[in-house]
């Protein structure tokens, strides 16, 4: 009986992992292998791109927009909480550059106030980043986190600084932070312009977060930067950064690749155990291995991409009884903590049914122990 609801599931999967990526057209394999390596930057029209976003992040919101709920909005839900929004970041432009529309950006919002915004996903997405920020009533941030040099995680920056005031930044020791060749380079450019100061962060660095303990855990401080590194190269050297609120714990990791995820496995055992973990590499099937989820062990995982990536990696979730939920599916996601390790969670949209195992909940809300 088992196995033939097992055989069900699959085809369920199959089916809606059809339905979902026949209508868009990004790609697991080179979903941001094209706009990672130096070299190819320069093949985007920075400019012209950023000033379509900006003019966008001015009818986003009169737009068809919403068939999403606003209940994410409410700052009182959250308020003197850890919150964590995972927001949404299924926009598809007219236009598509490359075959991507695919992105992370994810808020923190510690007990006291304090921001983070971890990466600011890609130019044309980086128009709803914004746009829920000043939904949320943020105009200004703390602290800006770019996990990688990738433009799906820092490529949407003139936007971002256009709109939004960033006090300090944190990235990673990278050489392509360094230089205005690189998109990632202009971004820390820019922001110092503007006024940010920053701090290169390394395994080992421990620094509070509004009353929130974060620890950084990769990459470490004798890493050797390749000077022209591939795709794998640099999403490997993501940040990987643990959140911990009294007994309630939040993981970070870019998008590390399977290899990179066993290695810090290894490394650090138990010490990677948190109970909600971002979704590596948007769900990617080249990242989010077993042996990661098994060592992570995660209460909930949130994942943000553009479409399904890989039916393979949703399946093994489910699998392994880790409920999950994902922007393309759910819209934004909101887990707030009181740090008891209870965590109250609040989607934008509630998932159809069929489609990869439906979470249990009223008006999108649900609550994880
Ligand atoms: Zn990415």
């Amino acid at each position: 009986m088992k196995n033939k609801l097992k055989r069900l599931l699959a085809l369920f999967l199959m089916m809606a992992f059809v339905l979902l990526s026949g209508c868009q057209q990004t790609n697991e394999d080179n979903m941001d292998e094209s706009v990672s390596a130096d070299t190819e930057d320069n093949s985007i029209d920075v400019g012209s791109e950023d000033t379509d976003v900006i003019a966008e992040i001015e009818s986003i919101d009169k737009s068809v927009e919403y068939a999403y709920s606003d209940k994410i909005f409410d700052r009182s839900a959250t308020e003197g909480r850890f919150a964590c929004y995972y927001f949404r970041s299924n926009y598809i432009r007219p236009k598509p550059i490359g075959n991507s529309s695919t992105g992370d950006a994810a808020l923190l919002i510690a007990p006291d106030g304090t921001t983070m915004l971890i990466d600011f996903n890609m130019a044309p997405a980086t128009a709803h980043v914004v746009s829920y920020l000043q939904r949320l009533g943020i105009n200004k941030l703390d602290y800006v986190m770019a996990s990688h040099t990738d433009m799906d995680h820092c490529g949407g920056y003139n936007a971002l600084l256009e709109y939004i005031e960033v006090e300090h930044i944190y990235i990673s020791d990278s050489p392509s932070y360094k230089t205005t060749n690189h998109k990632a380079g202009r971004f820390v450019a820019k922001a110092v312009e503007k006024g940010a100061s920053y701090t290169i962060l390394k395994a080992g660095m421990e620094i509070d977060f509004g009353g929130v303990n974060m620890k950084v855990l990769w990459p470490t401080p004798d890493m050797e930067w390749p000077a022209s590194p591939t795709a794998v190269e640099v999403n490997d050297a993501s940040l990987v950064v643990k959140f911990t609120y009294g007994k309630s714990s939040f993981l970070f990791s870019g998008d590390i690749n399977s290899a990179q995820e066993i290695e810090l496995a290894e490394m650090y055992g138990d010490e990677l155990q948190a109970d909600v973990l971002k979704m590596n590499h948007h769900g990617s099937k080249t990242s989010n291995s077993q042996k990661w989820l098994k060592t992570v062990n995660p209460k909930l995982t949130c994942g943000m991409a553009g479409a399904v990536s890989s039916s393979e990696v949703l399946e093994r979730y489910m699998y392994m009884d880790i409920p999950f939920t994902l922007s393309v599916l759910d819209g934004a996601t909101v887990v707030s903590t009181d740090g008891d390790g209870v965590y109250d969670v609040q989607v934008e949209k509630e998932r159809e049914d069929t489609y990869f195992g439906v979470l249990p909940t009223t008006d999108g809300y649900f609550q994880i122990k």
